[in-house]
């Protein structure tokens, strides 16, 4: 089978993924090998190929949304059938023991392994997975389609949950790729008013599209108070700012798995019960839910697909931001 690796981390423009010949693998107890259909974008794979984020595995084969075809199956494996479609996100495995895994927190788990970091992901035609952690997909979606629900997706649904907007409430989302273009869709099912600050006509064009009440550039301040923001975007700047846009009680929630240094900024804009959170990865009832919710709202991502050849050109467009939605690389079929 032929597979994407990274063998050592550098910028992309330096081409760092190879795409190689190797052995199919096989699946041990517990585990299923899945042959790929399609595996999508997410900002976290730059991270990973420029070394920006820890790099347990290497070599390793990247990509964490992968929608593919159950196609052998492990011992102990029970529930889940050769044929199936399934989709696999980031959250490839966990202790199961420790107190985060015993309290619904495993997306905290300190053994947490995660797909295309600790093993190998979806820039392949084939993986291995663990059975208890991929997710059979809604049927009235194509498998381009249910891709970005796995990462870009499930982060957006999990900030939102974290953000706790009260139904009716103001939301920023700040920075509009991939995760935030699926997020305002979500919010505004559950009846969140979306203000959108990303750079550029086009993306500010897209949020409108997608039903924001107002878009800006990173300059604008929105026109209103907002009950809760949620930061995509990988700037630490824009956290401070936030601060100063949201009520008291507001939660500002960083997405992002990387984010530059967030500066010095007074104590008064925090004053007032504001509060700052990250989001860390997912749990198993968060993909569920999603899905969902996906399938029962029609939630449409925006979708441009590439061919799987040319993985490091189409990363590098993902970084120059040079198309919208998610961009969704095409394996098999
Ligand atoms: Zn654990
Ligand atoms: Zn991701």
């Amino acid at each position: 089978m032929r597979a994407w690796i990274l063998s050592e981390p550098k910028p992309i423009e330096q081409k760092p993924l190879k795409l190689v010949e190797i052995p199919l693998p096989k699946p041990s107890a517990g585990e299923v090998r899945l042959r790929i259909l399609a595996c999508a974008m997410c900002r976290t794979d730059l991270h990973i190929v420029e070394g920006e984020i820890p790099l347990p595995k290497l070599p390793i084969t990247p990509g964490h949304q992968v929608v593919a075809v159950v196609d052998k199956i492990g011992d102990e494996v029970e529930d889940i059938e050769i044929g199936e479609r399934v989709g696999v996100p980031w959250l490839a495995s966990t202790c199961g023991e420790c107190d985060y895994c015993r309290s619904e927190r495993e997306n905290l788990c300190d053994s947490g392994m995660f797909t295309g970091q600790h093993v190998d992901g979806g820039y392949a035609e084939y993986m291995l997975a663990q059975a208890e952690f991929v997710y059979p997909l809604p049927e009235n979606y194509d498998e381009l389609h249910a891709a970005p629900l796995l990462c870009s997706g499930v982060i957006g649904y999990r900030a939102l949950k974290l953000a706790q907007v009260p139904h009716g409430g103001k939301l920023g989302l700040y920075g509009f790729g991939s995760s935030a273009h699926v997020t305002i869709q979500v919010a505004r099912h559950l009846g969140a008013e979306c203000f959108v600050i990303t750079r550029g006509e086009t993306g500010q064009e897209h949020a409108r599209k997608l039903g924001a009440v107002w878009a800006g550039g990173p300059d604008e301040d929105p026109p209103e108070l907002l009950d809760s923001v949620i930061i995509f975007a990988a700037a630490g700047e824009l956290v401070p700012r936030a601060l100063t846009h949201i009520r008291k009680g507001g939660i500002v929630t960083c997405a992002g798995i990387h984010m530059s240094d967030i500066p010095e900024f007074p104590y008064e804009i925090l004053w007032g019960e504001r509060i700052i959170r990250s989001v860390a990865n997912s749990t198993r009832d968060d993909v569920r839910e999603l899905l969902h919710l996906a399938a029962e709202m029609q939630l449409q991502p925006d979708i441009t697909v590439f061919d799987f050849e040319h993985l490091n050109e189409h990363l590098l467009a993902l970084k120059q931001g040079k198309f919208k939605g998610t961009g969704v690389i095409r394996i098999g079929a």
